[in-house]
């Protein structure tokens, strides 16, 4: 079976030295589609690295958290435009980040909602980021599912409505996540030792709940820590999920490769 990575960034400078290459290495390790996420108005230009492979390549366009405070309000107005291209799969990503900006939650609340409002007019599935702040109160993932919860009204006929990118949340967020019809995009923090609670949640929530990514060039796996990360450490991933909950590996990376691919029309 092929793999998806479903969270991507290879416009990232990290790979202006040897993009092609790296591409080329993990289609032969089995990676048969990319999700290229593109969350900035400066990333939304980057589409043409990926020319030579169209037919690999889909795109999220979006705009992060990170950059609630920076925005203006014709940014929203350009990303309509991009999102309408014919490889777009996805907004995204977008969501809330109280880890190191926790002081402009409602900034980052109102680029939220006008996210999704084009979700709606688009008919776009979502791709959502989260991470909670150092503080108890800062709980981004409480209040990222409260907003979709009360103010998502895109409807997929039947099918999930997106991704809830590095999941980090608590065994009820994951609860409340698939309540809302979203999967969970697993990657290489599945395999870092103190994420044991992540590791229950996944066992838990089984290969018909997940998607796997990468989020490179961040978050390799732990034998990789310290390194730049690529897609081709997918099949890494997914052997590690299985064996240690306990999937019957075939059966698994089916799933989990028709989760991904029930995105692409
Ligand atoms: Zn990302």
């Amino acid at each position: 079976m092929p793999y998806i990575d479903t969270h991507c960034h290879f416009s990232d400078g990290a790979f202006n030295s040897d993009r092609n290459e790296i591409i080329e290495a993990a289609l032969s390790a089995g990676l048969e589609f990319f999700f290229e996420i593109l969350c900035s108005p400066e990333d939304w230009q980057k589409d043409p690295l990926f020319s030579d492979y169209g037919k690999n390549f889909y795109f999220a366009y979006g705009i992060h958290p990170e950059y609630a405070s920076k925005y203006k309000s014709e940014d929203l107005e350009k990303l309509k435009e991009k999102l309408k291209g014919e490889r777009t799969l996805f907004i995204g990503e977008t969501g809330l980040d109280y880890y190191w900006v926790n002081d402009n939650k409602q900034r980052q609340k109102e680029l939220l909602l006008a996210q999704l409002s084009l979700s709606e007019s688009l008919s776009l599935p979502c791709v959502f980021h989260c991470r909670n702040g150092k503080d108890a109160d800062d709980n981004a993932y409480g209040d990222l599912l409260d907003l979709i919860e009360k103010n998502w009204n895109f409807n997929s006929t039947g099918k999930k409505r997106g991704i809830l990118h590095s999941f980090s949340g608590s065994d009820i967020d994951a609860q409340r996540a698939l309540e809302l019809g979203l999967y969970l995009g697993i990657n290489g923090t599945f395999t870092y030792p103190k994420n044991s609670q992540l590791r229950e949640i996944v066992k838990k929530a089984g290969p018909e709940n997940i998607v796997f990514e990468t989020d490179c060039p961040y978050l390799p796996p732990q034998n990789f820590r310290g390194k730049r990360n690529d897609s081709s450490k997918i099949p890494q991933i997914a052997a590690e999920i299985s064996a240690f909950c306990g999937f019957s590996f075939s059966a698994a990376e089916n799933a989990v490769y028709n989760n991904s691919r029930s995105f692409i029309k």
